[in-house]
Formats: structure tokens, sequence, C-alpha cells
């Protein structure tokens, strides 16, 4: 297979690409590098299945030779980028997904849509079925994120019904690992920055909003059997283990050791209180489940950290 996967440079762009490699793939990474980075790449720089492009999909995407998927997976992901580029975050959640999907329906090619969990908001059923339409506030500060991937999951399947497109849709719930980006201001990276630092860790509000936090392997395992053998139908994939954010802000102050405070801060607008994947259609459909318990994968996250400051300060 020849892949074309749009925000390689990216955390997860860069693991699947690694996947696809590893599965035998050659693979095409596009990227503008606005929030990506290519650090994530350099161990591909000797890898003559894997071509890097630095592109802004949201103005063209145009690949040469044979394509057989196109795996959408640029955009600004978290908060504070697409706060910080908002209508950057509006065009490749359209533009860029209507360019992807015109790639792949140029190539005759199987299109991938990487959604998110965003799409159900502030939920108000819990945990989440992916038959559960959301409850978004269309015009707040989370919107342009929010509403991008709505769009982009609704322009999916109007290709696919319209145009009969071979497209899958997956929504990612909070996932962390290695080569998330020091300060891109998630709450495990952050966390994890801070108590290494012996800074305080910054828990906004009181704390007790829920997220259930991911392993990239386990992520990148879900959407690989997704993109192989699933349907149209949005599914889940995520870890449904719940933690509240200041029992994630304990467990990482016990496993760093760290003697770092905990301080509070101010709530985001429209900070979703609670989160957790219902994964019962990935467990059926895909024979897929989570395999790393959290505590296991936050060991393996401040491994890394700590040998990413270590090569840092020998530099
Ligand atoms: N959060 C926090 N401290 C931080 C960063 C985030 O308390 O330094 C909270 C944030 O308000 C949210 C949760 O942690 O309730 C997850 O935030 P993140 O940005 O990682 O992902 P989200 O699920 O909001 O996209």
């Amino acid at each position: 297979m020849r892949v074309v996967i749009t925000g390689a440079a990216g955390f997860l762009g860069s693991h699947l690409s690694d996947r696809f490699l590893a599965e035998g793939s050659e693979v095409v990474g596009v990227d503008n590098l606005i929030t990506g980075n290519a650090d994530n790449l350099a161990h591909l720089e000797r890898e003559t299945r894997f071509t890097f492009v630095r592109q802004d999909v949201s103005r063209a995407l145009t690949v040469d030779g044979k394509v057989d998927g196109v795996l959408h997976f640029a955009s600004p992901a978290s908060p504070i980028d697409y706060l910080e580029h908002p209508i950057a975050t509006l065009d490749v959640g359209s533009l860029g997904t209507r360019n992807a999907l015109e790639l792949a329906r140029s190539h005759g090619a199987r299109f991938f849509m990487a959604s998110t969990s965003e799409v159900y908001g502030d939920p108000l059923e819990h945990p989440q079925r992916e038959t559960y339409w959301g409850n978004v506030n269309p015009i707040g500060p989370r919107s342009v994120y929010d509403e991008a991937k709505r769009f982009s999951e609704a322009l999916t399947m109007a290709y696919h019904r319209e145009l009969g497109l071979d497209t899958r849709i997956v929504r990612i719930f909070n996932t962390y690992g290695p080569r998330m980006r020091p300060r891109d201001g998630r709450v495990v990276s952050n966390f994890i920055v801070q108590a290494l630092a012996g800074e305080p860790l910054t828990i906004y509000g009181d704390g007790s909003q829920s997220r259930s936090f991911c392993y990239v392997s386990d992520e990148v395992d879900g959407i690989y059997r997704l993109f192989i053998q699933g349907d149209a139908e949005p599914t889940n994939v995520g870890n449904p283990d719940e933690f509240t954010v200041r029992q994630l802000a304990d467990l990482i102050l016990e496993l760093t050791g760290s003697k770092s405070t905990i301080v509070s801060m101010a709530l985001p607008t429209d900070d979703p209180k609670v989160r957790r994947p219902d994964i019962t259609k990935a467990r059926e459909k895909l024979g897929w489940s989570p395999q790393v318990p959290l505590r296991e994968g936050l060991k393996r996250t401040i491994d890394w950290f700590r040998e990413r400051e270590r090569a840092l300060e020998k530099r």
C-alpha cells in the first residue's frame, strides 16, 4: 500500500507513519509544520519508503503516483494551539478535508478522517456512544476545532453517500505518549514537564473534571485496524478508564517523585466536565481494546520526557 498521511509531523501522525511503515507500506507524509515538529520524523530520514512534503493542505494537496489511502490528521489539536490559530483550524477542517477527500477520490483511494471526542462537546450523555449527537457551543472559543471536525465528518459522509467513496471516521479521545510537545498545553504533557522541573502543577478549575487517557500505541493500533477493516460510520477509539484531572496530577507526582505543589487556575471556557468513550463498537467490529493502563503509559511517557531533557542538555 502507498498512503498519504496529512499532519505526519504531529504527535499522532508521526506514530501512525511508523505503524504503516512497520506494516510494509509506503508513506507520503504532508505537514506545514505550524504545530507539527520535524523532529518527530527525524528517525525516518534514511527510510526509502517514507517521503516528506512540506505543504499546507488547506491550500492544495496533490500527490503523484499511486495512492491507496489518504489519512487526514492535519489540524492543531491542543486547545491552546487552536485558540492561537482559529482560522487555520477551521480551514484545515473544511478546505483541508475537502482537498484530502478530492485526493482520495481522484486516486480511487480509501479516505480516513481523524475526528475527535470534541464532537460530543460538553456531553450530556455519559459515557459517549457514537450515536450521541453532542452538546457543542457553535460560537465559543473551542468551536473552531469542534465545528471544523463536525463539518469534516459531514463532508466525509457526503462523499461516501453521494460519490460512493470508501471512507472511515475515527473519534479520537485524549491520547498521550512520547512525542507530545512539552509546552503544547495538554494536561498530560503540562503536568509531566511541570513535575520534572519542580514547578507547580496547574489544575484548571477544581480538578473534578474527568478525561479518559489512551496511550499512543493503543490509539494507533485502533486507528490502523479501523483503516483496514472498519466501516463508514464513526467509531470511538479511546481508553474508557476515566480519571479526574486531580487524580492525574496526584499520579504524576507519585510516578515522578516530584515535590511540586499544585496551583489552581481558571477553567477554560466550555471545558467539558466529563469525557469517556463507549468502545463497544471498536471491541466488537475491530477486536480492539486498549492494553496499556494509565500508570504504565505515564511511566513510559515520563521516561521519554526525561531522556529528551538529557539529550537537550548534551547539545
Ligand atoms: N487541564 C488542566 N491543567 C493544564 C492543562 C489542562 O487542569 O495544565 C485540564 C483542562 O482544563 C481539561 C483537561 O485538563 O479539563 C484536559 O485538557 P487537555 O487540554 O489535555 O485536553 P482536552 O480534553 O481539553 O482537549
